[in-house]
């Protein structure tokens, strides 16, 4: 009997689900006022339907059955009588003017579609709150909680399998049946939102479920997520409906996320239900009028810094607590514990002081997760290996690729699986400088017994930034340059000089607002680390929000300051921790780099000298925008900002500039030149043709105030004396 009584009313939901996004078609195609009367009365006799079914749910006896068939038939009476009326006016119209006439149009479009979204989200709740009550009453499911209190009766209904499912299933066959009139972007975007309300944890209690779908919903997300910015980085422009509805979309997730985190915590799944209403809210006004999402085409996003943020942000937030949602479920034994929670009580001093501890702690411990690192990682890998699949020089592709396989060893596989899985009684990493050291100082508190590993890893980070460049660090072993470099966020380096407060930190130059960031950091670094010694060695006795100073300032630069400053790209500018010099770990590798052989040089500088396009500097996302200057003047470009990203080689239209390091100083010394012979510069047609279509070239920044460099005029045509493709090298 539970399990026909189960049949049926999987039956009688996917019948709805089928009817509802009919019905969205038919609202989506409804221009004239019969045929919008006509749904709004679909609509509507469904609602008295399950509203009539909910009564008698409440009400199990025959009494209850009695006045539930008077409210759904007295309702639907009341309904019909409109419509009826409607289309009988009609039809006298007609037989007046001919069969011929033209259908009369809706005339309060705004109110219809309004009544229809407004009844769509009606019959969901109705249908998650009587479905739900049957199959409790038969003994198939949970009961809805009994007595008056709504908001409990909605939580439970929601977060039931009748609603979110059927919520999924209406979001896929409403994308499929107006698949034809939407972009193929936007129809991917909507399916996989589908799928992903399909997956939502808290919809079976059955074992197992929350386990398989906490990590495949999440899988699911990343994998919206990468589309999203792949899908950024090849249209520039978007349409306006469609750009509003991905920050709407993302901001819902971000709740959802939270939600998720709060519903496995703490087993409150209202958070849960409401987000999961905001996307109804977002997705149904959408699709009914497609068009919204398909026509036009809006400013350039790398032009609206104020919705990228948004974008950015909704995607940080969401991922923060997805990690976390992933971390307490897959690692059930160490995060529930990990996650700091002092209490809330007291003297408002006291209270404010504990929020701001466990705020600041959860965001620590959650971007120094596993989960979250891996998540992060996979979405930033994809991207950089787009970046890497369009990179023409072997050497950036080599880099590129040691940089991903560097965030996967360092970030992930060490200190999560290999140290925690597969050799969990290896050596303590505090033993093992550069993996368990990488970024050195504040790793672990500062005691004399890890001196000997903090030398070693300055040591050996501190040669191969000289002999190649702070780009070891800075482009390779640390995880900055992953979340920087791929595709859609390398495109953002465009708010290095759009943005007011990045454009002060354009050019190599240190300027004054450079000192004052990197004075305050490394002022700071000296302080608590003495102070973290003194603890060590039991002189002192301070800690800040409940950790060793030096641990502290860690957790602050990488694991919060970090990501705050990457969410704010749009308004600080893209490579902000190498740009601003706000990172300790930067600022002591540059100061190696300074002593070394690494510096930019070019293969012939006259070919500069008549370059108009100065895309060398435009592909720069550290925003080294003099960088021409001096290569007009020198021929070569020294910089304890350059990281050695390598953009600048891959946007010179006439492929003139390489890295020089310690291999090309080693053949000078053997009196060889730089590059084999063959190497000299050659034209690039493509980026040639993409300079012209630019138009108007950079403002040109000369290297030094001493040497002024006259501009050179503006052509769209490039001049005639460069290089073209095939020249023999000078
Ligand atoms: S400046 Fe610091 S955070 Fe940025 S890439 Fe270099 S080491 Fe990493
Ligand atoms: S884009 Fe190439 S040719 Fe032009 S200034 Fe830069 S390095 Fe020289």
């Amino acid at each position: 009997m539970a399990g026909y009584v189960l049949g049926v009313l999987a039956a009688l939901a996917v019948a709805m689900a089928y009817l509802t996004a009919t019905l969205v078609r038919w609202t989506a195609e409804s221009r004239s006022r019969t045929r919008s009367a006509t749904v709004l009365f679909l609509l509507a006799m469904m609602a008295e339907m399950l509203a009539g079914g909910l009564y008698y749910t409440r009400n199990p006896d025959a009494g209850g059955l009695v006045v539930g068939l008077w409210v759904s038939g007295g309702a639907m009476a009341a309904t019909a009588l409109p419509l009826f009326a409607l289309l009988a006016g009609e039809a006298r119209r007609r037989a007046q003017e001919g069969r011929g006439a033209p259908a009369r149009p809706i005339q309060r479009e705004r109110s219809f579609l309004v009544a229809v979204v407004g009844l769509v989200l009606v019959n969901e709740l109705l249908m998650g709150l009587v479905f739900t009550a049957a199959a409790g009453l038969a003994g198939t499911g949970p009961s809805l909680p009994a007595g008056p209190a709504w908001g409990g009766l909605l939580v439970a209904a929601v977060n039931s399998p009748w609603f979110l499912l059927t919520m999924a299933a209406e979001m896929a066959a409403s994308t499929l049946l107006l698949r034809s009139r939407l972009p193929r972007a936007v129809a991917t975007v909507l399916l996989l939102q589908g799928a992903i309300m399909a997956l939502s944890p808290p919809a079976l209690a059955v074992p197992g479920w929350a386990a398989v779908t906490v990590p495949a919903s999440s899988l699911l997300m990343i994998v919206l997520i990468i589309y999203l910015l792949e899908h950024l980085y090849r249209h520039p422009q978007l349409p306006p409906g469609f750009a509003r509805y991905l920050v709407e979309l993302l901001g819902a997730y971000a709740v959802m996320m939270a939600g998720l985190f709060l519903w496995l915590g703490t087993g409150d799944g209202s958070l849960f239900a409401i987000s999961v209403v905001l996307e109804m809210v977002i997705f149904f006004p959408a699709i009914v009028r497609p068009e919204r999402l398909a026509d036009g085409r809006g400013p350039a996003w790398l032009d609206r810094p104020n919705w990228t943020f948004s974008l950015l942000a909704s995607i940080f937030v969401a991922e923060l607590f997805m990690g976390a949602a992933l971390d307490l479920a897959l690692e059930p034994s160490v995060y529930p514990a990990g996650f700091p929670a002092l209490g809330l009580s007291g003297p408002v001093g006291v209270v404010v002081l504990h929020a701001i501890s466990n705020g600041f702690w959860f965001v620590a411990t959650v971007t120094a997760s596993t989960w979250f690192l891996a998540m992060m990682g996979a979405e930033m890998g994809v991207l950089a290996a787009l970046k890497l699949r369009e990179s023409r020089h072997r050497e950036n592709r080599i880099r590129l690729g040691a940089m991903i396989a560097s965030y996967a060893a360092f970030l992930v596989f060490y200190p999560s699986i290999y140290f925690a899985a597969i050799a969990p009684g290896a050596p303590d990493p505090r033993a093992v400088p550069v993996l368990g050291w990488s970024m050195g100082l504040g790793s672990f508190p500062v005691a004399p017994t890890v001196f000997g590993a903090i030398a070693l890893t300055y040591v050996i980070t501190g040669v191969l930034a000289a002999l190649f460049g702070r780009r070891v660090v800075c482009s390779v072993f640390c995880s900055a340059p992953l979340m920087y470099q791929g595709t859609t966020i390398d495109a953002m380096k465009a708010f290095n000089r759009s943005s007011p407060a990045a454009r002060h930190y354009l050019s190599s130059r240190l300027g004054r607002l450079y000192s004052v960031t990197n004075g305050l950091t490394m002022g700071a670094l000296v302080v608590v680390t003495t102070a973290s010694y003194l603890d060590a060695t039991g002189r002192l006795h301070l800690t800040i929000l409940g950790a060793d100073p030096s641990v502290f300032f860690f957790a602050l630069s990488f694991s919060v300051l970090w990501y705050l400053m990457f969410v704010a790209i749009p308004y600080v500018g893209d490579y902000s921790c190498v740009r601003m010099g706000y990172c300790y770990t930067g600022t002591i590798v540059q100061a190696f780099q300074k002593v070394g052989v690494f510096k930019l040089k070019v293969r012939d500088r006259d070919v500069c000298r008549a370059c108009t396009t100065l895309d060398c500097a435009q592909g720069c996302p550290i925003g080294l925008v003099d960088m021409p200057g001096h290569f007009r003047t020198t021929g070569e470009f020294r910089s304890s900002k350059c990281c050695g990203v390598g953009e600048c080689i891959e946007a010179c239209p006439y492929d003139n500039l390489y890295i020089s390091d310690i291999r090309h100083w080693v053949r000078r010394r053997r009196g060889r030149p730089d590059l084999p012979a063959g190497s000299g510069p050659r034209a690039r047609p493509d980026l040639q043709r993409a300079a012209a279509r630019r138009g108007a070239p950079l403002a040109f920044v000369p290297s030094s105030d001493a040497i002024p460099l006259p501009m050179v005029p503006a052509t769209t045509d490039g001049p005639a004396s460069l290089p073209r493709a095939g020249s023999p090298p000078s």
